[in-house]
C-alpha cells in the first residue's frame, strides 16, 4: 500500500463534491470527519493533529525567539522586541494571503485531480469544519511550511535574526491555530472572541470570499474583505446551529435534512 494512498470514503467525498469553497454539502453535514488516508501512520501522526500539538512542537521556537531577542548582542532590546513584534504581523500576512490567495478558488467539477487538490488544501475543511483532529494543521501542512520560512528569514538576516524573527512568527502561527480551534469549538463571551468567531463564521456560512484572516480582522480591514452586517452574521451563527444538529441528529440514528418530518414535502 502507497503510504499517501486515500481511501475510497474520500474519494468518493470528493467526486460528490462540485468544487466549491463554501458551506458543507448537505452529503456532508450528517458527520464530523472522514478518513483521508488509508496508511494509519499518515493518517494518526502527519495528517491529524490534537489542538495542543502545534504549543509543543512550536512552543520552544517561540520562548527561544524571545529569549534571543532581549539577550542578542546585535540588536538592542528594544529593536529585538520590535523584530519579534513584526515576526508576528509577518505571521497574520502570511495568514491571510494563503487563504485568500492560495486556498480559495473555484476548480471545475469535472477536474477530479484539481478537485482533489483544492479538497486537500483548503475544501475539507469547510466541507467538515467541525472536524478537532484537522482543525489544526498538520505536521504534513505546518512542518514544509516552517521551514521554508525560517529559510526566508535565515537568507535576509542570517541566524540571530532569523531566530527572533521566526519566534514572532510561531508565536502568531499558535494563536492563529488555537483562535481558529476556538471558533468551531467553543462560544466565546467576551467582545474580542465574539467578534472573532462571528467574522469566521460568516466567512464559513455566508460570504466565502470574505473575513480571510482568522486570528484578526486586521488585513481584512486594510484590504477591503472585511464583511460584516448584522443579517449576514445572524444567518450565519443559524447555519452552524443548524449543520451541529444534523450532525446531533445522525449520530443519534434520528432523519436528518431532507428526510426529517418538519422538511419533508407537505
Ligand atoms: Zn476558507
Ligand atoms: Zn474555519
Amino acid at each position: 500500500m502507497l503510504p499517501f494512498a486515500y481511501t475510497d470514503e474520500l474519494i468518493e467525498t470528493v467526486e460528490a463534491w462540485d468544487g466549491t469553497i463554501g458551506a458543507p454539502s448537505p452529503r456532508n453535514r450528517k458527520t464530523d470527519r472522514i478518513r483521508v488516508f488509508k496508511n494509519r501512520f499518515v493518517e494518526d501522526v502527519l495528517a491529524t493533529s490534537h489542538p495542543i500539538l502545534p504549543g509543543v512542537w512550536f512552543g520552544p521556537f517561540i520562548a527561544f525567539g524571545l529569549y534571543t531577542a532581549v539577550t542578542s548582542e546585535a540588536w538592542s532590546i528594544g529593536a529585538g522586541l520590535g523584530l519579534y513584534a513584526l515576526g508576528i504581523l509577518g505571521w497574520t500576512l502570511l495568514e491571510y494571503s494563503l487563504h485568500r490567495w492560495a486556498f480559495h478558488f473555484h476548480v471545475d467539477p469535472d477536474d477530479f485531480d484539481a478537485k482533489m487538490r483544492l479538497f486537500m488544501l483548503h475544501g475539507y475543511h469547510h466541507e467538515f469544519p467541525n472536524d478537532k483532529w484537522r482543525l489544526v494543521a498538520p505536521p504534513l501542512l505546518s512542518w514544509p511550511l516552517a521551514v521554508i520560512v525560517f529559510g526566508a528569514y535565515w537568507l535576509m538576516g542570517g541566524t540571530e535574526t532569523a531566530f527572533i524573527l521566526f519566534g514572532g512568527t510561531t508565536a502568531g502561527y499558535l494563536a492563529y491555530d488555537w483562535a481558529h480551534y476556538y471558533t468551531h469549538h467553543f462560544r466565546p463571551k467576551n467582545p474580542v472572541g465574539k467578534l472573532i468567531r462571528r467574522s469566521h463564521m460568516v466567512h464559513h456560512y455566508k460570504l466565502f470570499q470574505l473575513n480571510m484572516g482568522i486570528s484578526s480582522p486586521l488585513w481584512d480591514w486594510i484590504l477591503g474583505t472585511w464583511g460584516w452586517t448584522e443579517d449576514a452574521v445572524k444567518e450565519a451563527l443559524a447555519a452552524d446551529k443548524a449543520a451541529a444538529k444534523e450532525r446531533a441528529d445522525h449520530a443519534a440514528g434520528k432523519p436528518v435534512g431532507k428526510e426529517a418530518p418538519e422538511n419533508a414535502a407537505k
